[in-house]
């Protein structure tokens, strides 16, 4: 098979790859995205049915494009959010070759050959474009000869894809405490295991919480503050958008229980950190109303105070008489849907970029490696560069280096 020749090959056709294929355009510098399956194939096929974006309409989108039917403050469905990708890469004529995997990266000469099934790609420049969260994080705790299914979030449809019976969701990040409240609210029994996690607001004095990140600078911050590195974030921008509150969702019916931490004799273990949990999740909501309040103070802001805010409704008996082992069968629990989060996975490139634990080495998604370049992970130059409006601004700047190589 011949070997194709292009300037710049972008690899993953989701929101990063497009936001990197319209900044090239605007450099003038030609380029090809390769995508395996189909344009924001994540956001179709490794999404729930019901999920709607965690921001609101006004700030999850590329400043190029609005979301024209959709009001400002409410948030984009998930098929919305693939069409806004479809019509966004129609917007800037994206050159996308679809249903074309790249196997394998290579190191030649000064620059690279993608090995496709469709015949090899040699680029000056390739921009690595697969994602923040490319493969599914599952413990190994059960068995699989329990009887019970186990599948991860991004496996997850809807509740009448699983078989009856009550359902343990391990993992009360964003995308567990979102599940766990659809499945409760479907008539299942849920059990939720909740690790440490922030919960800010959704909105506070007026303003969502993304528009308070935003004013107090935190979407530039480069790292995680030490020690809250394995903190997972819970926010919702289902049923209109609201404040996940844990107290609510066992209000609800939802069994709270401590992180998850083995299984034996049929028997799920947790840990006795529930309370524990909860509580910096309320201090970290807290730490939230306190900075915004401090800063519309120092700012003369004029919005409306909100102390009902600070009001938490009573402590659930689940969490003051924690239950620290469980007995699915005796429970119930057909299922365990795992929310434990995502890896990355870039074995597939062969270049020394990477560090012994396969995590890219660069600086701001500029390789070590002249030439490569990442982009769209997690904390790749601030906190806002997995997000949808994040990568759009990486992209920018991203495509003015690749512009500056000549
Ligand atoms: C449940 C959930 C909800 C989220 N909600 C929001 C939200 O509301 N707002 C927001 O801003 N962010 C959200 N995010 C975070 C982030 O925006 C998404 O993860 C988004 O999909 C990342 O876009 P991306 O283009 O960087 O990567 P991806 O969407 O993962 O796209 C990568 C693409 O690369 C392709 N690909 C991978 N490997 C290859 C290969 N070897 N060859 C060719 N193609 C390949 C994949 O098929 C895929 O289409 C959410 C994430 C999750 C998990």
């Amino acid at each position: 098979m011949a070997t194709e020749d292009i300037d710049t090959l972008i690899i993953g056709g989701g929101q990063a790859g497009l936001a990197m294929s319209a900044h090239l355009r605007e450099q003038g510098k030609p380029h090809l995205v390769i995508e395996r399956h189909r344009i924001a194939e994540r956001w179709r096929s490794e999404r729930w049915d019901s999920l709607v974006a965690n921001g609101p309409a006004w700030h999850d989108r590329f400043p190029a494009l609005d979301f024209d039917d959709i009001a400002p403050d409410a948030f984009a469905p998930r098929d919305r959010i693939v069409q806004y990708f479809e019509t966004f890469a129609a917007q800037i004529d994206a050159p996308i070759r679809c249903g074309v995997e790249v196997t394998e990266l290579v190191q030649d000469g000064g620059g690279f050959v993608a090995r496709t099934g469709d015949g090899a790609i040699r680029a000056r420049n390739v921009v690595v474009a697969t994602g923040p969260f490319q493969k599914p994080l599952m413990p190994v705790m059960v068995p699989e000869d329990q009887g019970v299914t186990q599948l991860h979030s991004n496996a997850y449809r809807n509740p009448a894809q699983l078989p009856p019976g009550a359902v343990l969701v391990v993992g009360a990040g964003s995308s567990g405490a979102q599940i766990a409240d659809e499945l409760q609210r479907s008539g299942r029994k849920v059990y939720l295991s909740v690790g440490p996690h922030d919960r800010p607001p959704r909105a506070y004095r007026g303003h969502d919480f993304v528009w308070w990140l935003g004013v107090l600078g935190l979407w530039d911050a480069t790292a995680r503050e030490p020690g809250k590195e394995h903190v997972t974030i819970s926010v919702s921008g289902s049923r209109g958008g609201h404040t996940v509150d844990f107290r609510d969702l066992a209000a609800g019916g939802i069994t709270l229980l401590g992180r998850a931490h083995g299984f034996d004799g049929g028997k799920m273990r947790f840990q006795d950190d529930l309370a524990r949990n909860i509580a910096e999740g309320d201090a970290n909501y807290l730490s939230v109303l306190d900075t915004a309040d401090a800063y519309a103070e120092a700012m003369a802001l004029d919005l409306p105070p909100e102390p009902q805010a600070r009001h938490f409704g009573p402590t659930p008996d689940c969490v003051t008489n924690p239950i620290l082992e469980l007995d699915l069968k005796a429970a119930g629990i057909s299922t365990i849907l795992w929310a434990t989060g995502f890896a990355l996975d870039f074995g597939w490139i062969k270049a020394d970029a990477f560090d012994d634990k396969g995590r890219p080495r660069h600086d701001r998604g500029v390789a070590t490696v002249p030439g490569l370049y990442f982009i769209g992970l997690p904390w790749l130059s601030r906190r806002a560069s997995p997000f949808i409006w994040g990568a759009w601004h990486d992209a920018a700047r991203l495509a003015q280096h690749i512009a500056a190589r000549g």
